[in-house]
Order: structure tokens, then C-alpha cells, then sequence
């Protein structure tokens, strides 16, 4: 590791595994903690706040996910948030820490930015990917696909190699969300239709599950 970065921490608030709605094959997903964009109907409000989470050094998250990687012969990283070029240095390191452990592991990444905005702020980590979904969420317009949460995000793949594979993926129709619990809370994990979140709300209601605290509303 290059001096300097020894203290280098990153804001995180969760990481989950295994994951087979977020990228090809089953993976490890990391959610970044903090971000500014703000879109109307995110799925993610608690992960907005940039003094939430857990504060780790970037030698503690990459140790972690390699851990997962390897324990559960994972075949991919997703990096999602809260924004995750908004803590670029970082999350560069991270990636490259993880893949001088485990090997030459995909790298799919989520950003709320356009994609030539999320180069310009993270230009390591966006070269680093193997994928790059990037774009604010618009609630007014349709889901497009296993990756793409509002049609206006766009998709940067690294090779034509990397694009066969995740198209591969993304021709499988999928129920989308997937339900994990982690010490006692439990995550829908995936892409969201308009209206699904409440909707598996209302229908827990219903059969006399409430919900309390739920990421999707503030
Ligand atoms: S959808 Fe993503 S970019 Fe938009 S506010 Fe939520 S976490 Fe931030």
C-alpha cells in the first residue's frame, strides 16, 4: 500500500452477502455511507447522512470483502450507497486492496451522478470498474432492466467481454428484490419498481407485519 494511505477511512453502512439481485453471479455488495444528490424517491435515505455508518479504515473494508469473497466463492464487488465518487480516493483504494487478495474480482459500480460527472470526481475508481451505472434516479420515469433503476441512468461497460457477460444476466427475468436479514434488520436488496417498496409494505400490513423504520422514506 502507497504511504498515505494508512489512515485512509471510509464512511460505510453495510455490507451485505450474498447478493444475486445487484450483478451477475452472486456477490458482495458494499453500500458507501453519505450522499448529496438527494433524488425523490430514493430507496436509500438511510444512507444520505455522511456522519451515519461506521467510519473503517479502507484496510478493514477491503479485508472484509475479500473475507466474504472468498468464504463464499463470490463472483463479484458491487459498490453502491449513498454515493460512492463522493468518497473516490477511498473507494479506489478499497477495490485495488480487494483484488491484490482475491484476484482479478468484477467491480460493478452505482453512481447518482452522469457518468462524465462521476469521472471527473472519481476518475481511479471509475476506470477500475467493470461496470458503471450512473445517473441520478427520476421517480416519473420506468425501470430499464435487472440494473437500471429510472431509464434516463445510462450503463458503461469497461469491454465488449464485460458487456456479453452482464447481458447474459440482465436477459434472465428476475423478481428483482431479494430480502436479507443482518443482525436482526432485514434488507430488500435489488432494484425497485415504481411503487414496489410500498406496495411490499402495504402487503405486510396486511398480514399484520408492521414495518418500523424504512429506508425508502426519511
Ligand atoms: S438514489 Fe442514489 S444517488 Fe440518488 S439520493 Fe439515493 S443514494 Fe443518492
Amino acid at each position: 500500500m502507497a504511504h498515505g494511505e494508512a489512515g485512509l477511512t471510509l464512511r460505510v453502512a453495510r455490507i451485505l452477502a450474498p447478493v444475486t439481485a445487484l450483478g451477475p453471479g452472486r456477490r458482495v455488495v458494499l453500500w458507501v455511507q453519505g450522499c448529496a444528490i438527494g433524488c425523490i424517491g430514493c430507496a436509500s435515505v438511510d444512507t444520505w447522512d455522511p456522519n451515519g455508518g461506521r467510519d473503517l479504515t479502507v484496510d478493514e473494508v477491503a479485508a472484509t470483502l475479500a473475507e466474504q469473497i472468498r468464504s463464499g466463492e463470490l463472483d463479484g464487488l458491487t459498490i453502491t450507497g449513498g454515493e460512492p465518487t463522493s468518497q473516490p480516493d477511498a473507494v479506489a483504494t478499497v477495490v485495488g486492496q480487494v483484488r491484490k487478495l482475491v484476484g482479478p474480482v468484477d467491480v460493478l459500480v452505482f453512481s447518482g451522478r452522469p457518468y462524465a460527472a462521476a469521472r471527473r470526481s472519481a476518475p481511479r475508481l471509475v476506470s477500475m470498474a467493470d461496470c458503471v451505472v450512473a445517473g441520478p434516479f427520476r421517480q416519473d420515469l420506468p425501470a430499464a432492466g435487472r440494473l437500471v433503476a429510472s431509464s434516463n441512468q445510462t450503463v458503461h461497460y469497461r469491454s465488449a467481454a464485460v458487456r456479453d457477460r452482464y447481458e447474459r444476466w440482465t436477459a434472465v427475468s428476475s423478481p428483482g428484490l431479494e430480502v436479507t436479514v443482518d443482525q436482526g434488520a432485514v434488507f430488500l436488496v435489488g432494484i425497485p419498481q415504481r411503487g414496489e417498496l410500498d406496495e411490499f409494505a402495504g402487503r405486510l400490513h396486511e398480514r399484520g407485519v408492521d414495518l418500523g423504520e424504512v429506508s425508502w422514506r426519511p
